[in-house]
């Protein structure tokens, strides 16, 4: 029988009591670890992350905080290898996606530690200046940002095992605030390396992180008011977790990062060979099969003028047909599989769905599976499928509400900019909206056009083509996050992260006492 990994709450290492639900390589199909987290004492255990993990790191000063984070850096520098192998074992990604997720998440990680030292030796955040709140200058009012007194629960999606653990616990470690994470089931185990490697290295206080395995049953119920959780995954088990009492009765603040159907859009006037236009196919075609199509941010439709319909999908078509998709292990296997068989029933579906309401530009289906058994290995090739024209552009309702998680996108032909416009709001509030164009000026109007249905807007012109960060890239200086289906949360940004972190409060009192806060 495999490993069964175990749990880290309560400062103990604790193993669960059932039989545990197998995690698997995606790619070979063998069973590699097992997951449990049956018996575990929640309760008492998140008492001890707030008690002892939160009291530790409350006392010391964000610069000594962001001076942890630096140092939990550097231990996992030292085992990539490690998170590389257990990356390509049970996600099945190539080298290049993996990176996405380990150095990503180390990454993010180092950069919030730098953010920190600039915080200086405080034990809380000033918001603004003191306010005057009679006629006599005297008895005023300044809010201060104080790290909360509870825990930071994060319930997480299968597809950034890493990076979904690190760009949250950057934050709320900083902040001063313990984190319990629970990874998604099918990838849990580079999570739960991570964290064990951080926590044997001992360079955070006892308590300050901890992780569970395995089922999420009573997770939620253990919560307390001074609490906070941030969860990513589907919509679906995000209104559960909106519903829950912990939210509507103990007010548990709660971010949500659900799902999105993303868009790239051309805008009018960039031709076939112009460099926007050569721009838009490469970044869709990247987009598609960066991580097999398994990233939140991906690009699921992209909007060309209908003129240019029959141009795009070549172009894009031409970049698919160089994915060779397989074995990951297998040098020359640009992209790998998608995480488990439930996952690959999902996109099956999902395409099929999609596929009644628009024609297939290029299939999937015709790239061949190099050193990898199709009966087995759970691993689809990319396809793009196209609305034919801006009449179907506009019945094709599955195609703004559908987001197929692997690597499948739709070419939308559009009449005019307010037509493109128009069909981007149908996703009804997204992650990113990437734009491509050679006219700043009408990018910056389309940008602010779109910004109020998206957390970002990736901009691209052909002065930044070597420079930008990608559209589906995730950097921590912006926000991510989106309105309306995305879930209405807001991450990373910066400093601005550590606002959830943070309960503000408003002192009144006389200058002299405020004089003090400073
Ligand atoms: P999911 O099924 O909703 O699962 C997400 C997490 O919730 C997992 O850890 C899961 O645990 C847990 N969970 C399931 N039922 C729960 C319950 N009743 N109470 C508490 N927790 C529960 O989502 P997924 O399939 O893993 O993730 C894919 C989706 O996530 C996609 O739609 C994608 O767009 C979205 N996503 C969004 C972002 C973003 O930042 N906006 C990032 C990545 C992914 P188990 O695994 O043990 O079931």
């Amino acid at each position: 029988m495999s490993e069964l990994l175990k749990n880290y709450l309560g400062g103990k290492w604790i193993a669960g009591t059932g039989a545990g639900t197998a995690l698997f390589d995606p790619v070979l199909g063998d069973e590699i670890a097992r997951v449990d987290a049956t018996g575990l004492d929640l309760r008492a255990g998140f008492a001890f992350a707030r008690e002892t993990g939160g009291a530790a790191l409350r006392a010391m000063t964000y610069r000594e905080r962001a001076a942890m984070l630096a140092a939990a850096v550097k231990v996992l520098q030292g085992k990539r290898d490690d998170y590389y192998a257990i990356a390509t074992a049970n996600s099945g990604t190539v080298k290049n996606d993996s990176a996405v997720d380990i150095d990503g998440g180390i990454y993010t990680l180092s950069t919030y530690a730098k953010l920190g030292e600039s915080l200086g030796d405080r034990h809380f955040l000033l918001d603004g200046e003191p306010t005057r709140l009679a006629k006599e200058p005297l008895f005023q009012s300044r809010h201060v940002l104080v790290p909360t007194r509870g825990l930071a629960l994060f319930i997480n999606a299968f597809n950034f095992p890493s990076w979904g653990l690190w760009e949250k616990a950057a934050p709320a470690l900083l902040s001063g605030v313990p984190v319990v994470v629970k990874p998604a089931t099918a990838t849990a185990w580079l999570t739960q390396r991570m964290v064990r490697d951080v926590v044997e290295a001992g360079v955070l206080p006892a308590g300050a992180l901890s992780v569970v395995c395995g089922s999420s049953a009573g997770l939620m119920d253990a919560l307390e008011p001074f609490d906070v959780v941030s969860f990513t995954g589907s919509a679906d088990t995000a209104a559960v977790i909106r519903s829950h009492p912990a939210v509507t009765q103990r007010s548990v603040r709660v971010n949500i990062e659900a799902d999105s159907v993303n868009s790239a859009l051309l805008l009018e006037g960039n031709a076939p060979g112009s460099e926007a236009f050569d721009l838009l196919a490469k970044e869709a075609a990247r987009e598609m099969t960066q991580k097999s199509g398994q990233k939140c941010t991906a690009i699921r439709r992209i909007f060309v003028p209908e003129a240019l319909y029959g141009a795009a999908a070549e172009a894009i078509s031409a970049r698919l047909a160089k994915t060779t998709i397989g074995n990951p292990r297998n040098e020359g296997v640009r992209m790998g599989a998608l995480v488990s068989r439930a996952q690959l029933n999902a996109v099956r579906e999902g395409l099929a769905h999609l596929q009644a309401q628009a024609e297939t530009l290029h299939d999937g289906a015709r790239h061949p599976l190099v050193d990898a058994d199709a009966a087995v290995a759970c691993i689809v090739g990319p396809t793009l499928l196209g609305a034919r024209n801006a009449a179907g552009s506009d019945a094709g309702d599955r195609l703004h509400d559908t987001e197929v998680f692997g690597p499948v996108a739709t070419l939308i032909p559009y009449r005019d900019a307010a037509h493109a416009q128009q069909l981007i709001a149908r996703g009804q509030g997204s992650l990113v909206a990437s734009l491509y164009g050679s006219d700043a000026k009408a990018l910056a109007d389309a940008a602010i056009e779109l910004a109020p249905l998206h957390g970002r807007v990736h901009v691209i012109s052909p002065d930044v083509a070597a420079l930008h960060t990608g559209h589906g890239n995730v950097m921590p200086q912006s926000l991510h996050g989106g309105p309306g289906r995305a879930g209405g949360g807001e991450e990373l940004g910066g400093l601005r992260a550590l606002n959830f972190y943070h309960r503000r409060a408003a002192i009144q009192a006389s200058t002299a006492a405020l004089d003090h806060l400073a």
